[in-house]
């Protein structure tokens, strides 16, 4: 394989930044399930506005709060990868390279050539709970993060505990500066409401920007067959916006493939795709999908044109903007 030689290196003092060491999921028990659609349940949406902080939908029982592995601090060797011609070159081909490799190769190979300036966002979805897995296997030393926006359900960040109890991956919070109670103070009121871009802006792609600050590389789990725009996804690409090398190894899966290895390995999933929501985001703007309606994302940001957040919009040439 004609790797892309990893700039600063990979010495073992790099990897000694390491975290804990993991279960080893071969462990997890076999499951079975069914995912189900049905008509939204209005007793599960939100119903009070985020003024309320101690509305209840996004604490977990005991509003308990796990350690987590830390956004690294990276020493004075580091310098942030710039998008040489050269360096765009070798993306395209090894995306192109990629492209017949399996998820797990895709992720070992941005283990091998960006560890530890390798990191993973994800939002808990089934997607990220499976690439989870995978890592837990090939780099469970790998930083992590979700970005708590302060406004996600209960069950998403009772999902990241779940997580960590069963393979040893601590996902990091990673915060907004403000609180939810100081953000809806300084805005009189909940900004979701009126201005979602500048909502998604400010808890979301600022702390995501912090973290790429100290990276090189950062994966998600994205999927061609999610939405027009996801479909122009490379494997591996330059993502504009971040300054980062993105990753996408689950790209070329199908929402059958996903389901399928979950249920396979008996990874925990979001109880609330069980009720109807196919993908999940913060509760104020995420509601399950209707009979009928064939779109998995129809019900983010629902009776809004916005339907991403801003972290995973796709250039023409497939790369991330
Ligand atoms: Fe705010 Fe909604 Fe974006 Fe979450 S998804 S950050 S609540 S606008």
């Amino acid at each position: 394989m004609a790797a892309i030689p990893n700039p600063r290196g990979r010495s073992g003092a790099d990897r000694s930044a390491a975290g804990p060491a993991s279960v080893s999921p071969s462990t997890a028990p076999q499951s079975t399930f069914q995912l189900r659609i049905v008509m939204p349940d209005t007793a599960t949406l939100p119903t009070g506005s985020a003024n309320m902080p101690n509305s209840g939908k996004g604490k977990r029982a005991g509003n308990v709060r796990r350690p987590g592995n830390t956004l690294p601090a990276p020493g004075p060797s580091f310098r942030r990868l710039e998008p040489t011609p050269e360096l765009l070159g070798q993306l395209r081909a090894e995306s192109q390279r990629l492209e017949s490799a399996t998820p797990e190769e895709i992720i070992a190979w941005g283990v091998e050539n960006y560890a530890p300036y390798f990191t993973m966002a994800t939002a808990f979805g089934p997607e990220g709970c499976v690439i989870l897995l995978m890592l837990a296997k090939i780099a469970p030393e790998t930083y992590t993060f979700n970005l708590e926006t302060g406004y996600q359900f209960r069950e998403t960040l009772e999902l990241r505990d779940r997580i960590a109890e069963k393979f040893g991956i601590e996902v990091d919070l990673l915060e907004p500066e403000l609180s939810v109670a100081e953000y809806e103070l300084l805005h009189d009121g909940p900004l979701y409401q009126t201005n979602p871009d500048q909502c998604c802006f400010d808890r979301k792609i600022k702390p995501l920007e912090r973290a790429a600050q100290v990276m090189h590389a950062w994966m998600s789990g994205i999927r061609r067959d999610q939405s027009p725009d996801r479909a122009r996804a490379a494997i591996v690409g330059w993502d504009k916006k971040f300054g980062l090398v993105k990753i996408s190894p689950l790209a070329n899966w199908t929402k059958k493939d996903v389901w399928k290895r979950i249920t396979d390995e008996g990874i925990p999933y979001n109880p609330l795709h069980d009720q109807g929501f196919p993908s999940i985001g913060c509760w104020p703007c995420t509601r399950a999908v209707a009979e009928g309606e064939t779109d998995d994302r129809a019900g983010r940001w629902s009776g809004n044109k916005k339907n991403e957040c801003g972290l995973h919009t796709v250039e023409q040439d497939g790369s991330g903007i």
